[in-house]
């Protein structure tokens, strides 16, 4: 007799509560105008359910917070920091573990120890903070992800890999000396949470290994990864969530990762490293930018939660629950015919907002219009990856183009409950109803870097 099918419910009940606010239309409206129409500049307090990112935003479990009093706030050797040196040599299989206080502490002091002025550092499509670190060490980024990412209509089950014809035209052009490392990020964040699969790991580790080049993994998503790659290839449906973050670690000379991500902690970071000369220069390197080198910008306790936390991360039922709910809300949506990135990714839902609003020109911010109409409607908040994120061309000056102009619903990991999912598939299905009645915008403020974190925007007249 064949069973009837069981949802999936979440692998944790809860212990504590914050209660959320719910605002007027007129609330809203202000605190719109006074951000700017930039979701970044609105105050949390005015914000209902919070989609901006899943960075730092997770909940601990009662084991985290446990680990929280067992913080050894010494300067020098904090038991805590061996205890997370031992969980990333277990967990993702790197010799040397420096600790930063988050990812973009780990990328700084990376591109410092490996570029030269001059370089080029191909990657499987650009990461905000990691461009910018290898731009202000003096590197050029080159793409090198395959087409298919660019189009948010493909349906290919591994946007985050490498064109191999890419990476190999770049270094025949420049020479490998001038290429340090290649930077591969699992999953891949700007292209929809996508992830790369292990064959193309392989594949560029190999070819790295012969010319001489090391592969840097970005590892801040690499447990959703290895669920994709669980799911989606072949030969890996009976490996352990462990068995193929490993695999997948051991393809690359080191890491940098943001433990604000998979490892469900508020702040924390690291570098990981297996080459010993490389890491005495890092460990080198961090006590200027972070911190001691058993300590790096974090206290003890933060480097306890993040060590409980990898071993919560790569458990099967966490990581089930925690990709079950992104696909819930995009299956959702998509049968509502609203226009979404697939397949969707592992930490958020893109709504692709060229399709979602086709009378909005791309230099009228059509990404940026749509996550303030989301906040206007229901006090969800969203984020805009697009030609604001994409920023502009460090040589001529011009706005990069990206082909992807999307908004990022993003989910924070054992948050929020299905009921919530609801209200955001609800509120979004009302702006696509209403959807000729978005208007676009006009940027009123650029900073010089990362402009998309502090921008400011009017609406453009309909
Ligand atoms: C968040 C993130 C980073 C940067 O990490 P921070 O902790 O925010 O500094 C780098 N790469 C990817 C893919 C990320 O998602």
């Amino acid at each position: 007799m064949a069973t009837r099918e069981r949802s999936w419910a979440e692998p944790y009940k809860i212990k504590m509560v914050e209660p959320l606010r719910m605002t007027t239309r007129e609330e809203r409206e202000r605190a719109l105008v006074d951000a700017g129409f930039n979701t970044f500049l609105l105050r949390s307090q005015d914000v209902y359910i919070d989609l901006l990112t899943d960075s730092g935003t997770s909940a601990m479990s009662d084991r985290q917070w446990a680990g929280m009093m067992l913080g050894d706030e010494a300067y020098a050797g904090s038991a805590n920091f061996y205890h997370l040196e031992a969980a990333v040599q277990r967990a993702y299989g790197y010799r040397y573990v420096v600790p930063t206080h988050q990812g973009r502490g780990a990328e700084n002091i990376l591109s410092k120890c490996m570029i030269q002025p001059g370089d080029y550092v191909p990657g499987n499509m650009y990461f905000t903070t990691t461009r910018a670190h290898q731009e202000l060490a003096g590197a050029t980024f080159v793409d090198i992800i395959i087409d298919e990412a660019h189009d948010p209509s493909s349906p290919h089950p591994f946007k985050g890999d490498v064109d191999m014809a890419k990476l190999d035209a770049l270094v025949e052009r420049v020479g490998p000396k001038r290429v340090p490392y290649v930077s591969v990020a699992a999953t891949v964040n700007m292209a929809g949470g996508q992830p790369i699969s292990m064959r193309s790991l392989r594949e560029v580790a190999s070819y790295c290994r012969a010319k001489g080049i090391k592969v840097i993994l970005d590892a801040t998503r690499a447990v959703e990864n290895a669920w994709f790659i669980k799911q989606r290839e072949a030969g890996y449906e009976r490996k352990s969530i462990a068995e193929i973050l490993l695999e997948t670690c051991s393809y690359t000379d080191g890491c940098t990762m943001s433990g604000k991500k998979d490892l469900l902690v508020n702040i924390g970071g690291f570098l990981a490293l297996n080459d010993k000369d490389l890491y005495d220069r890092a460990s080198n390197l961090v006590v200027l930018y972070e911190g001691l080198h058993t300590y790096g910008g974090l206290a003890g306790r933060d480097m306890e939660a993040m060590a409980i936390g990898i071993h919560e991360a790569i458990q099967e039922d966490h990581i089930r629950a925690r990709i079950g709910q992104v696909e819930y809300v995009g299956e959702r949506l998509a049968r509502e015919g609203i226009p979404i990135v697939k397949p969707i990714g592992g930490h958020a839902v893109f709504l692709d907002a060229r399709a979602f609003l086709p009378h909005i020109p791309q230099t009228s911010f059509p990404a940026q219009a749509l996550a303030a109409e989301l906040y206007l409607d229901s006090g969800i908040r969203s984020m805009e990856r697009g030609i604001v994120s994409a920023g502009r061309d460090q040589k001529t000056g011009e706005n990069h183009l990206p082909k992807l102009e999307l908004v990022r619903l993003t989910f924070p990991r054992r948050v929020y409950t299905q009921a919530h999912c609801d209200v955001v598939v609800e509120s979004v299905a009302e702006v696509f109803a209403n959807r000729e009645r978005v208007r676009g915008l006009k940027m009123v403020y650029e900073p010089a870097v990362l402009r998309f974190f502090q921008a400011r925007f009017e609406p453009l007249p309909l």
